[in-house]
């Protein structure tokens, strides 16, 4: 399958590893948002939010433990934020489910 984060998962392509375990994967974004800007990723293949289901969804329960243990380990004390683009019209440019970590800088809302 022609995915890049499938691919960084495998090692074919290199990342910054921030975290990784037997079913997550995290790594810091090529184009960072925000001064500590982490992306989350479970090893197994889901294409977006809009694909969990019952059957895959211990995963994403644990990306949240491992971003809550990212933000302790980086210092986000003032907090942080997690961002997941589902779709196109949301902004979701690749399409294997991945977490936004972001933090150091005070955000907007909605935007920013
Ligand atoms: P999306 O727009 O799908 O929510 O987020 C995709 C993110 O992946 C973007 O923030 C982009 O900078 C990041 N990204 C795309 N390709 C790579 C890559 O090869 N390596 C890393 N570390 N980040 C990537
Ligand atoms: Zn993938």
């Amino acid at each position: 399958m022609d995915c890049i984060f499938c691919k960084i998962v495998a090692g074919e392509i290199p990342s910054n590893k921030a975290y990784e375990d037997d079913t997550v994967l995290a790594f810091y974004d090529l184009e960072p948002q925000a001064p500590v800007h982490i992306l989350i990723v479970p090893k197994v293949h889901i294409a977006s939010a809009a694909e969990i289901t019952p059957e895959n969804s211990a995963v994403i329960a644990h990306i949240f433990e491992v971003a809550a243990q990212l933000a302790k380990e980086k210092g986000l004390d003032d907090g942080f934020r997690i961002v997941n683009n589902c779709g196109e019209g949301a902004g979701q440019s690749v399409k294997h489910i991945h977490f936004h970590l972001m933090g150091g800088r005070t955000f907007g809302w909605p935007a920013g």
